[in-house]
């Protein structure tokens, strides 16, 4: 018997029956419009798939009606397949259009940065299947775009450096400045999150360089060190002029005092945010009272987020209004719901929004369109991910051409997140162990 939730969902389902389902004609498990919205209802997940196709740990999920949905993990993380195949069974039978039931079971065992993706690209896949039966694109199930375009910013089209000197940083910046794609918001590591700039002058900070796990090195930096900092984000800026919005990624790793005194050096350059000063990049833990300090000391906005997993985690950050502006990544934080919760959140409390995302792949790519079209008006930009190797974009189709237009991606009205394979092209690229991956 059904409830009459249920039944509404499904009087709205067949209302929806005459609407072009196109992933049925560009999807390669032949999905059959013919069928009832109620026997599309009771559709069930067979199968969790997980290949790494160039460097991108991608998911494939399974159903009993030959529709199959994509997510994807950064290309950072090629040790992540796994991972992926432990929540398996967690998955096996359940109905993959139930998204929030299933990432109930799943959504506790997941951690920070790099340990939230696994339960980040399978909640992708379960929107891409859920939109798909929907015949709906997933930003419609996510409350609807607010936007036809969605602003993206440049943290990974990038060119040969020459050298580490300023001149040398602005050289450069005038070639993204020319970039095709036309960005309208650039974003440049300096600092801790840029080793050749602070091993550019010698002693730039007060112990010796590290390594291991990524950016290990922090403390205070002596004056040589923090000069030469604010020189190279001067000499990028002044190409810049105040036509195109210049961000940094600063860290993690500066001591308060040290963030506090570049904060202020740069306040006249009006730059749109300084990310993860104190902590990020596979930091495991949330430092609101100190981005506090350093928030309340500088009218530059202070971003962080990037590593951060799952809602609760960033509750203390925008309650305490600690940062201006959050970045999670769709693929870490726990997938494109849990982003757009989070955004919601945060515009309560007049915090920006602009995601991380330059590693997320081309399937991430998509994923972080639907979500972007639907956030609300604290969205700023999303990192754009690149194609990485270069083939990718030959193995997917779905993606406007050009992908960026003035800075800008135009949504697109495809059913599940609009992307998917051209499988002939894509099995060639599968290693030997996943080739089954498409079968
Ligand atoms: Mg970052």
């Amino acid at each position: 018997m059904l409830n009459r939730a249920r039944r509404s969902f499904l009087g709205a389902l067949s209302g929806l029956a005459t609407i072009p389902l196109l992933s049925g004609q560009t999807r390669d498990t032949g999905f059959a419009p013919q069928k009832s919205a109620a026997g599309r209802l009771n559709i069930k997940i067979t199968d969790l798939r997980c290949a790494v196709i160039g460097k991108n740990p991608t998911v494939r999920i399974v159903t009993d009606q030959g529709i199959s949905g994509y997510g994807q993990a950064e290309s950072s993380k090629p040790y992540l397949k796994p991972m992926v195949l432990f929540y398996k069974d967690y998955l096996l039978g359940e109905n993959p259009t139930d998204v929030e039931r299933v990432m109930l079971k799943i959504r506790r065992l997941g951690a920070f940065k790099p340990w939230g993706s696994a339960v980040s690209a399978i909640e992708i896949a379960l929107w891409d299947i859920a939109g798909q039966v929907a015949g709906l694109p997933v930003y419609k199930l996510l409350g609807g775009k607010i936007r036809d375009r969605v602003r993206v910013y440049n943290g990974g089209v990038r060119f040969p450096m020459t050298g580490y000197t300023p001149k040398d940083y602005a050289e450069n910046m005038a070639k993204m400045k020319e970039a095709k794609e036309g960005f309208t918001l650039i974003k440049q590591a300096v600092g801790f999150h840029n080793m050749p700039m602070m091993n550019q002058v010698p002693n730039s900070w007060y112990d010796e360089p590290r390594s291991g796990a990524s950016h290990p090195n922090r403390g205070l930096m002596t004056e040589r060190g923090l000069k030469y900092v604010i020189a190279c984000v001067e000499a990028m800026k002044n190409v810049l002029g105040d036509s195109i919005g210049l961000a940094l990624d600063c860290g993690p790793g500066w001591a308060v005092k040290d963030a506090i005194a570049f904060a202020k050096a740069v306040e006249p350059l009006h730059l749109t945010w300084l990310e993860d000063l104190i902590t990020g990049d596979y930091v495991p833990y949330v430092n609101a009272d100190v981005y506090r300090e350093v928030t309340q000391s500088t009218s530059v906005p202070i971003h962080t987020g990037e590593q951060i997993y799952l809602r609760q985690n960033f509750k203390e950050l925008i309650e305490r209004q600690a940062v201006n502006v959050v970045g999670p990544d769709p693929e870490d934080v726990g997938g494109i719901a849990e982003l757009k919760w989070i955004a919601e959140y945060a515009d309560l409390h007049g915090i920006l929004m602009a995601p991380h995302g330059i590693f997320d792949g081309l399937i991430g790519l998509a994923a972080h369109v639907q979500v972007a079209a639907a956030m609300p008006q604290n969205y700023i930009a999303f990192e754009y991910p690149v194609g990485n190797p270069e083939w990718w974009y030959d193995i997917v189709e779905g993606l406007p051409n050009p992908i960026v237009r003035q800075g800008f991606i135009d949504v697109w009205d495809r059913p599940g997140i609009g992307v998917s394979f051209r499988v002939a092209e894509a099995r060639k690229r599968l290693s030997e162990e996943d080739r089954g991956f498409f079968d």
